[in-house]
């Protein structure tokens, strides 16, 4: 057993992140400045004649336009799970940024028509040949509403995750194509050879460069085989599934972090699903999952059989303890299914014997949810100072405490633990923005509060 396994998982130290994260940051605030430049720089015709406020108001239409046409292309980097972009900001993080992008872009397409064609009077684009490039527009702007609607609103259509994202994933191509041919072909500024075309061709070739790299990374060579070794109930509605790499190649990742899995076996449907390790990556060539049967999906896990092969990708995260300093000490606060990526930080602690301070909280609606007892108390045992803490919320146990973790719960159960403790949460998102609110009214920085939700 060696601490190296972890070492390789790409974790970089946090100055190392910022820096990078402000040069990614700073890259893409430059292509936007070099966008800016265009209106002025390389004024179409339909500039010539406009004057005073008629002017501004189609500049401001076109840097809108721009920015948005920017935005658009950045969300395949941020939703295209690339490890590069992961290991700076994490996967969660960029997936949030990608919805937020999305919403800002829906706002800049509805005022983009709006300032450009104010100036000309136009409140409606004719129906001529010579306007075909704005009816591609308007199309492009229905594309992009629909993606935010039926994104946002996934639930009150009844669409389930994986039919959505079967839809999602092309709709987003044809919104860069046509956004390549909009941009391309409405202004003159774009039409005749020059840095503004050269610019968009550029980046057009790049975004289908980089969406290939993205579906290879995701369907093929690049992911990990495994075989299930054996799948065992963990609690009520939850099952472990064991799982044994084939070949040659170990899979290097650190304790915490997820992957996303594709069972390819006639019991259950392919698509990839986000689980963390709950195993420990010092006990090389065993992965483990534990999943929690919540969905169409999930509840067909414990129908998995041995020798079925999965396809993995990733690692991915940084809900990682080994991205603090060594010694710090560490409280974890779970919810339910969220103690995953706890098991595998305290198994890997035990196993390179991590003589820090750590007290555990893991909150359960009853008792026939918890699992791993026996090993939690073992490594009570074994990790002198290590303290796990079982609370419920429906039934009281013969032990532990009853109640929901909020504020006056963890007052009493954190009085001694000094404030520079980091703390990590994972569970339901509601559970942790109540937690992470009650820590930071606790005492705890807002820095040293690390979070992990179930949902991306
Ligand atoms: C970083 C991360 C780590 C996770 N670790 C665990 C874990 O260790 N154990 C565990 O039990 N659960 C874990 N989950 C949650 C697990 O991925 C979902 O419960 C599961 O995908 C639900 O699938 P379903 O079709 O059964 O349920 P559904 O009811 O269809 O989906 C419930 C929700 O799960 C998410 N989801 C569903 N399918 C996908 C997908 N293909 N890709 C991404 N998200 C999806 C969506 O937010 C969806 O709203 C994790 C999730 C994330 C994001």
């Amino acid at each position: 057993m060696s601490v190296q396994h972890a070492d390789g998982a790409g974790l970089m130290t946090q100055r190392a992140r910022c820096a990078w994260a402000a040069v990614i940051v700073a890259a893409a605030l430059a292509m936007i400045a070099a966008a800016f430049v265009v209106p002025f720089k390389f004024e179409s015709p339909s500039m010539y004649y406009k004057f005073g406020v008629d002017k501004l108001l189609l500049r401001a239409g076109k840097l809108v336009g721009l920015t948005a046409a920017l935005l658009l292309f950045f969300q395949l980097p941020l939703a295209g799970r690339l490890n590069a972009l992961d290991r700076v900001f994490s996967l969660p993080a960029l997936y949030r940024v990608h919805r937020f992008a999305a919403y800002a872009i829906a706002m800049l397409a509805l005022i983009h028509p709006a300032l450009v064609f104010v100036p000309d009077d136009m409140y409606m684009i004719p129906f001529q040949a010579r306007y075909w490039p704005e009816w591609v527009g308007a199309g492009l702007l229905g594309l992009i509403l629909c993606q935010v609607v039926f994104s946002r609103f996934r639930r009150v259509f009844s669409i389930r995750y994986h039919r959505w994202l079967w839809i999602h994933r092309p709709a987003g191509v044809a919104v860069v194509a046509a956004l390549a041919v909009h941009v391309l072909y409405v202004s003159e500024t774009f039409q005749s050879d020059g840095p503004p075309r050269t610019a968009v061709l550029l980046l057009a070739g790049g975004w289908v460069l980089l969406w290939i790299w993205v579906r290879l990374q995701s369907s093929g060579g690049r992911r990990r085989l495994c075989t299930v070794s054996s799948v065992a109930a963990a609690g009520k509605d939850a099952y472990a599934v064991d799982l044994a790499l084939s070949g040659p190649r170990s899979f290097v990742y650190a304790p915490g972090q997820f992957a996303f899995f594709s069972f390819h076996s006639m019991r259950i449907s392919k698509e990839a699903h986000p689980f963390t390790l709950s195993s420990t990556p010092t006990r090389s060539g065993a992965l483990q999952i534990t999943v929690r049967c919540c969905g169409d999906w999930t509840d067909r896990i414990g129908a998995l059989e041995q020798g079925d092969s999965v396809y993995l990708q990733g690692p991915f995260g940084k809900f990682t303890h080994l991205i603090d300093a060594p010694g710090r000490q560490i409280v974890m606060i779970a919810g339910g299914i969220g103690i995953t990526p706890m098991l595998s930080m305290l198994r890997y602690m035990r196993d390179t014997q991590d003589p820090r301070p750590v007290t555990l909280i893991w909150s359960n609606r009853a008792e026939e949810h918890l699992f791993c007892r026996q090993e939690l108390d073992e490594m009570q045992e074994k990790l002198t100072r290590f303290a796990w803490i079982p609370t419920f919320t429906r039934r009281k146990a013969g032990f532990g405490r009853f109640g929901r973790v909020d504020r006056p719960l963890l007052d009493r159960l954190l009085e001694d633990t000094p404030r520079s403790a980091a703390v990590y949460v994972c569970g339901p998102p509601e559970m942790i923005r109540e937690i992470s609110a009650a820590a930071r009214d606790l005492g705890f920085s807002a820095g040293s509060i690390k979070q992990e939700a179930f949902g991306l």
